[in-house]
């Protein structure tokens, strides 16, 4: 069995407890209070972590306000150079955060050391567009004057993330924001806050000053949410997470006109169309569906498949589907972990009767295996009829329903038929179908016969109710940046 192979970046101290991180300062909570985070392969306590109060937030915003002016005025090149070197720290320490993250969220270790790695990526890429922020002049076409437009940061940020990428979905924040010049509070979700706190000290050791990063768990995560968005010092929030808290957090940003950016839930529609190759429709199903167990705001979540080779596919998929080893994420050859905790995996049960009261046959899998900790085996639901309610529900777990469809517009019609709208994929043998299906699908990312569509260098996000602005590419950084109209007469 493989096991965690370092100190984790001494994330978790020898009595088992891990501090948070204001005004470059490790600290415990300003009341004592603690989150119990725990392995989901066994449900036991790994760490005692401080659980911060509204007063520590407000210390964090403090930090970060502080801390804004001099970093906002510091050389592009230098931010960088800190970002590059963060990018190299994490490089070289991929398989401590890998332990780290498989400890506290359950992936795989093959699929915790790739995140590491694309976390890391996102220092890369926002390294190297610190340096290209970009204004314009041009003549007024009255010629009364020069229209200058600069960039410059928005100013303190509040970064709100989920447990299921607990480093990706930091970095992708934290990048743009260093390389626009923000400073940050990073509230973590309350599963996974180790993480995030070892992310903390690869900033610090990369050169980040005191308040440019502040990483703070909490699990009063509404009040110290609240009371950090209506402090008038915070200008930007980059929150990913459920649509469900992102509406609250709209409702709280609209009172000081905080500049909210919001990645939230998807409902991802797969299709298969009548011409495709099954064995790689059947391949990037498997990808699209179960990268991170399925725990993924752009995983499959229904499998839309022509009734001409429906049979065909959803024999392979659940060949495939029952042919993943499913165990802890140390243990060598597992392919799927558990689920993060007892909820998700009860939500997994729910599911399946949902589904099969509703009509709906279990063609693979269908249940939680009799061992400790959060698992739930791969599940492939067939016979699902169109008014099937889990067709309108975010699965996030290892369970996909197959259905099928007749024609291009009843595929979309169907893949249209959801208020979310992150991403979405498509696989067919005739690429005028699917680039005229991709531009009629309402999401904002859509793969053409890949399962894989997450990079850095692309711009991430949703429309409809799956969010608001985009992540990674160039778009990244303008989520941080204010654009000031200067009218200048020379
Ligand atoms: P969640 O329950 O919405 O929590 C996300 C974060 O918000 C956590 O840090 C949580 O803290 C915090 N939070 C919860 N209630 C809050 C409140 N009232 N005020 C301020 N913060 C609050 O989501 P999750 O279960 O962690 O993640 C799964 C969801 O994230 C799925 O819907 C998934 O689709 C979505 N997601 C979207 C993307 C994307 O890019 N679009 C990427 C990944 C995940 P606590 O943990 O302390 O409650």
């Amino acid at each position: 069995m493989a096991s965690a192979s370092g100190d984790m970046l001494g994330t978790i101290a020898p009595d088992g407890r891990a501090l948070m991180y204001i005004g470059g300062a490790w600290q415990d909570s300003s009341d004592g209070a603690t989150i119990d985070v725990l392995n989901p392969a066994t449900g036991q306590p790994i760490a005692e972590v401080a659980s911060g109060s509204v007063e520590d937030s407000l210390d964090a915003v403090t930090a970060a306000y502080d801390a804004m002016g001099g970093w906002a005025a510091t050389a592009p090149r230098e931010r960088a150079e800190i970002l590059r070197r963060a990018y190299e720290i994490m490089m070289d320490r991929a398989d401590e955060i890998a332990d780290l993250i498989v400890l506290e969220m359950g992936k795989a270790l093959p699929e915790a050391r790739a995140e590491a790695r694309y976390s890391a990526e996102f220092f890369r890429w926002f390294s190297e567009e610190a340096v290209r922020v970009i204004g314009s002049v041009m003549t007024a076409p009255g010629g009364d004057k020069k229209i200058m437009a600069v960039h410059q940061p928005i100013g303190v940020s509040v970064l709100i993330t989920p447990w299921n990428f607990p480093a990706a979905m930091a970095t992708r924040k934290i990048g743009p924001a260093f390389a626009a010049g923000c400073t940050v509070v990073l509230k973590p979700a309350s599963d996974t806050p180790l993480t995030a706190l070892a992310l903390a000290k690869i900033l610090e050791e990369a050169g980040a000053p005191p308040g440019s990063v502040n990483v703070l768990p909490s699990r009063r995560s509404g009040a110290v949410g609240e009371a950090m968005l209506t402090d008038s010092r915070v200008r930007n929030l980059s929150f990913t997470g459920s649509t469900e808290v992102g509406r609250k957090l709209l409702e709280v940003t609209a009172r000081h006109i905080v500049r909210p950016s919001m990645e939230l839930g998807g409902n991802a529609p797969f299709l298969v169309f009548e011409d495709a190759d099954i064995e790689a429709a059947v391949e990037g199903a498997m990808v699209a569906k179960m990268r991170n167990g399925g725990q993924s705001c752009i995983a499959a979540n229904r499998i839309l498949v022509h009734n001409a080779v429906l049979e065909e596919f959803s024999s392979q998929f659940s060949a495939a589907m029952a042919g993943v080893n499913t165990g802890p994420g140390f243990e060598e050859g597992v392919e799927l972990g558990p689920m993060i905790n007892s909820s998700a995996q009860e939500e997994m049960k729910e599911l399946v009767g949902v589904a099969t009261g509703a009509g709906s046959s279990v063609s693979t899998g269908g249940f939680a295996p009799d061992r400790p900790g959060f698992f739930f085996e791969p599940t492939v639901l067939t016979k699902i009829a169109l008014d099937n309610p889990i067709l309108d529900r975010e699965i996030f777990g290892p369970l996909a329903p197959v259905v099928g469809f007749d024609t291009e517009a009843e595929a979309l019609a169907l893949a249209n038929d959801t208020e979310h709208g992150l991403a979405a994929y498509v696989y067919t043998g005739d690429l005028r179908r699917g680039l005229r299906v991709a531009e009629a699908i309402e999401t904002g990312m859509v793969g053409i016969n890949r399962g894989l569509i997450s990079d850095p260098a692309a711009p991430f996000g949703g429309v409809k109710e799956s969010g608001l602005g985009r992540e990674g590419g160039d778009y990244g950084m303008f989520e941080f940046l204010e654009t000031k109209y200067i009218a200048a007469d020379w």
